[in-house]
């Protein structure tokens, strides 16, 4: 079956005679057993519930993985990848990351004597100088965020091989129906399940798609023994997102081209950084390992108060952090989600503090045009610009 059909035709609810078409929401902690002795499929919701099954073996499948892990939240999907560490490990890391994967690397994992180094994963032979011997997690997004590079998940792929370390990828920017990470030698692929695969902003959540068996057994008794599991509900909204992903993405990745293809063509724009221009960073490569160059895409203005008076002036590309979503959004990186960047790395990272991300919805492309055009417009007057001594743009 192609991804399309796979996204609706599934057994949404095994072993029940009613056979719904939407699976039940299996609202319970625990499970009353036959014996005192001995335990049936699921015992206690923590460490497996029905609804919750549903979903991971559907992630399982749309990642062409073997086994999937749904998580209360992309962090603790994250945090779990990491708990596979001991003391004395140390991950590699690309050095454009969302704030928060920073942030967890860089002051709560010292804490359990795991290190962390940051190096440039869009050009291996430089990244590979950053591995030891005690690398034991390479871990990457791709396209990155906010800067959308691109990095060769093959060549990535390889390089940790011959290490013998894990390589984990966020695959929270492209989605599954763009991008399947296990396919160019990922052994993780991780997703914030509050991005594309909810894709309706009204859910929290993470997952964790393997396809060995040994590590898929490390990946259970850490969800289990952390309790970090995502609850019945929650996933319930995140296998009803599911069933759009394509037309959504489809839809959300049309719009983004167009408005990638206007902000280029903008006198009062600097630079668009989105993998589906041709000659953008890494373009060859994302047109061989992804699908698209999916809905989330940056640019600069050449002022931090420019970039500002836009998101602030925007109407239907609302002011909010995340992405993946059927509204557009608009943010500053640099002071919202990656303000947690630990300062050692934004001392290296080159994160323009004018730069402005925007995940692109599915409202009609005229509207959001009018509507950007409008908040570029005013965002750079020229009367605004000289009130705080700028001069203008272009
Ligand atoms: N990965 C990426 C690429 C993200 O952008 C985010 C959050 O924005 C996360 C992981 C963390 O996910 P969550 O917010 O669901 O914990």
């Amino acid at each position: 079956m192609k991804f399309g059909t796979r996204l609706v035709n599934y057994d949404a609810a095994p072993g029940d005679s009613n056979r719904p078409m939407a699976t039940p929401i299996y609202q319970t902690s625990t499970f009353e057993q036959e014996r005192a002795d001995s335990f049936g499929q699921y015992d206690y919701s923590r460490s497996g519930n029905p609804t919750r099954r549903v979903l991971e073996d559907q992630l399982a499948g749309l990642e062409n993985g073997k086994r999937g892990f749904a998580f209360s939240s992309g962090m603790a999907a994250v945090t779990t990848v990491a708990r596979l560490l001991s003391v004395g490990d140390e991950i590699v890391a690309d050095w454009d990351l969302y704030g928060g994967a920073c942030r967890l690397f860089s002051k709560v994992l010292d804490r359990a004597g795991v290190t962390v180094r940051y190096a440039d994963a869009s050009d291996p032979e430089i990244f590979a100088q950053s591995f030891s011997a005690k690398t034991k997690l390479v871990y990457v997004e791709s396209p990155t965020n906010p800067l959308l590079r691109v990095i060769d998940l093959k060549a990535i792929s390889v390089l940790a091989r011959q290490r013998g370390a894990l390589f984990c990828v966020d695959n929270s920017t492209m989605s599954p129906y763009l991008q399947n990470p296990l396919d160019l030698g990922a052994d993780i692929v991780l997703h914030s399940a509050t991005k594309f695969l909810s894709g309706h902003s009204d859910v929290t959540g993470g997952a964790v798609i393997v396809k060995d068996e040994a590590l898929a057994q490390e990946i259970y008794f850490l969800q289990n023994a952390e309790g970090s599991a995502l609850g019945p509900f929650d996933c319930f909204l995140v296998l009803r997102g599911l069933k759009t992903l394509k037309l959504r993405v489809q839809a959300q990745q049309t719009n983004a081209g167009i408005i990638a293809g206007f902000l280029l063509a903008h006198p009062q724009v600097r630079e668009v950084y989105y993998p589906g221009l041709p000659g953008s960073h890494g373009y060859d490569i994302q047109q061989e390992q992804a699908r698209g160059a999916g809905a989330v895409l940056s640019f600069t203005t050449g002022s931090f108060d420019r970039s500002r008076r836009i998101a602030e002036t925007a109407r239907l590309f609302r002011i909010s952090v995340s992405f993946g979503s059927v509204h557009s959004t608009i943010s500053l990186p640099g002071s919202m989600s990656h303000a947690s960047v630990p300062v050692e790395l934004q001392a290296v990272r080159a994160l323009p503090p004018d730069l402005v991300r925007i995940s692109v919805g599915i409202e009609d492309e005229e509207d959001l045009l009018a509507d950007l055009s409008r908040a570029i417009d005013s965002g750079c007057s020229r009367r605004l610009d000289e009130s705080i001594g700028l001069g203008t743009v272009g």
